[in-house]
């Protein structure tokens, strides 16, 4: 049995990982020609922008991959407490910081593909096919039974496919060429824009925090910016903002942007600081979402997982993390019943539930902002976003609460879990005093 991975990025990679127990031979389509040392590639552009592999994900990787994490910090990543080493100035004020077992590594995108990559491509059945597009699918009604690549006239027999190919997949075209019906997709962008660089550490850097997080927060704060270490002893600085907020590219507006958010905490170290690369902009942000599992009669062997079925605004930071955990599901999927002709719809239904609590995390927050396509929000969105400013002025004043929030934050508990009594009467009591942390 043959599984064909279209896309070698993070989904596409963990993907192939999943099969390798499950089919005899794995192979991974990848447009862009990989290179054997870690580098920037066409294929993935938001690489030059931060990305923090939150808890959930690291933890996901490391079962399917065992050793990855190993791998990242003999490759230069630093290890950090997120609870304990991450100053979050929350929509309230600084939030409380407290020790947690939430390990998070200081490493740029770019890394933790190499690294996973590495470990992926070692396994003796899994072939990795790259420079070459995926341009179609071929198949019957039920079924698809090959992939067409670029200049390649013969198709590449399949007896399992896995769209991974991203935010910009075109499986749909793919997938009506050959006569399916469409998959009813809903997309909600909030606008977002990411402006980054990267910065030598100064070598007489001091602060108590490894890692800076101003949060946006609707209506009232739409510029936010991260700062975090990465290997090489460096930073990646990402700004961001919402609609006219969005940062340029330019020497002074980059600065000046770091220096009008309401705390002067990243505008201050960036002043001592070196910087090593040009300024990078994105505004390909938006959440959206491809309901596979409730479109008729698509194919039974066909998967979409990654940014290709759910895409979400990065100031979240989940998508790798829900990649790692549909590439975990694809397993325990095929676990159960592998060569069954059920497998992808059994599978889109499960992914469906599992990319529920991000999507509604990133969605609800999105659609506060007056100028979010895709709305306007529900009254239970409108309910849980003004409980939300509560939560995270509960988090400024009380560690348990700002533990709370971090655990949605790292997908370790779904955000109903914050209406848990003791977080809500906690929450309450917070409010009730007035507490705001600067
Ligand atoms: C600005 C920004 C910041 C982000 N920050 C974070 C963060 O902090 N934390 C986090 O978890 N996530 C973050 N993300 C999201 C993260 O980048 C993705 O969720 C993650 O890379 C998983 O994506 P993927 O593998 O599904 O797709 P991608 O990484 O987009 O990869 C798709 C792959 O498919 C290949 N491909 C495309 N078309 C074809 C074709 N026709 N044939 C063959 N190959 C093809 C591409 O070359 C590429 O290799 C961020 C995203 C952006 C835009």
């Amino acid at each position: 049995m043959r599984a064909v991975i279209l896309g070698g990025s993070i989904a596409g990679l963990l993907a192939a990982q999943a099969l390798t127990e499950h089919v005899d031979e794995v192979v991974v389509v990848e447009r862009d020609r990989l290179l054997d040392s870690p580098g920037q590639r066409p294929g993935v552009p938001q690489s030059v922008h931060l990305h923090a592999l939150v808890h959930r994900g690291l933890r996901e990787i490391e079962q399917l991959v065992p050793g990855f994490a190993a791998d990242l910090a003999a490759a230069g990543a630093r290890a950090f407490d997120f609870g304990a080493d991450t100053a979050i100035y929350n929509p309230a004020g600084w939030s409380k910081r407290f020790p947690s077992s939430l390990t998070i590594y200081g490493a740029s995108r770019v890394l933790i593909e190499s690294v996973l990559r590495d470990r992926v491509l070692a396994h003796p059945r899994v072939h990795l096919c790259c420079g070459r597009a995926v341009e179609g699918l071929v198949g019957d009604a039920r079924t698809i039974t090959g992939v067409r690549l670029q200049a390649t006239p013969i198709p590449l027999d399949a007896d399992l496919v896995v769209d991974a190919t991203g935010r910009g997949s075109r499986a749909r075209h793919w997938l009506a060429r050959l006569g399916y019906p469409p998959v009813p997709e809903v997309v909600i962008d909030a606008h977002v824009g990411y402006a980054s660089r990267q910065y030598a550490i100064p070598d007489r850097h001091i602060a108590d925090w490894h890692a800076c997080y101003v949060q946006l927060a609707a209506p009232h704060r739409p510029r936010g910016a991260v700062l975090a270490p990465v290997e090489g002893n460096r930073w990646m600085v990402s700004l961001i903002g919402v609609k006219s907020h969005r940062p340029t590219t330019t020497e002074d507006d980059f600065l000046r942007f770091a220096r009008s958010l309401p705390t002067p905490a990243i505008a201050e170290v960036l002043a001592h600081a070196t910087p090593l690369t040009p300024i990078l902009a994105t505004h390909a942000t938006s959440n959206r979402r491809r309901y596979v599992e409730n479109a008729h009669g698509q194919p039974t062997n066909l998967i979409h997982l990654g940014d290709a079925v759910c895409s979400l605004n990065p100031i979240y930071a989940q998508g790798m993390s829900t990649a790692a955990a549909a590439a975990a599901l694809l397993a325990r999927c095929c676990r159960t019943r592998p060569r069954s002709c059920d497998l992808a719809p059994r599978f889109h239904r499960q992914l469906a539930r599992l990319n529920n609590w991000a999507w509604q995390l990133a969605t609800t927050t999105d659609l506060s902002w007056p100028t979010t396509d895709g709305g306007p929000p529900t009254l239970l969105q409108r309910i849980t976003d003004r409980y939300a400013e509560h939560v995270f002025t509960g988090a400024t004043d009380n560690p348990q609460v700002a533990s709370a929030v971090l655990d949605v934050l790292h997908l370790l508990r779904p955000p109903r879990s914050l209406l848990a009594p003791t977080t809500l009467a906690r929450t309450l009591r917070a409010t009730h005093r007035g507490a705001h942390v600067d």
